[in-house]
């Protein structure tokens, strides 16, 4: 069993409220939304963070934008406006070291930082 809560998400070993899923990505609600719409958007496979991008399939890689566009689509934040996000180390404040990005929306986000 891996110690990555979100491979175990992922492997249906913890439950997710999920959103969307294909065959490289699943798309869950985020346990403690910061907005009216906050969903993360994993790859399957587990990297660590975007310093591994690489090391995920290229048909994985080109997936991933028109997978977020989805997920913000069926999320009804499409017109309104989203934010796209993947926190990427100690300086971004990365929690969990399996790829992430989130797809927050739903009211004025405010300023980047
Ligand atoms: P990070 O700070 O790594 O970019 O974001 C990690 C996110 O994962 C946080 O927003 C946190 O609320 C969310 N999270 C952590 N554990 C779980 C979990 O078990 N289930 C879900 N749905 N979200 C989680
Ligand atoms: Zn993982």
């Amino acid at each position: 069993m891996s110690d990555c809560i979100f491979c175990r998400i992922a492997a249906g070993e913890i439950p997710a409220e999920v959103v969307t899923d294909d065959e490289h990505f699943i798309a869950f609600h985020d346990l403690h939304p910061l907005a009216p719409v906050h969903v993360l958007v994993i790859p399957r496979e587990h990297v660590a963070s975007m310093a591994e991008l690489e090391r995920l399939p290229g048909e994985t890689v080109a997936g991933l934008l028109p997978f977020a566009a989805r997920v913000a689509r069926e999320s009804g934040v499409e017109n309104s406006g989203y934010r796209l996000v993947a926190n990427t180390g100690a300086d971004a404040g990365q929690e969990v070291s399996h790829l992430h990005w989130h797809v927050i929306g739903g009211r004025p986000l405010g300023g980047m930082v």
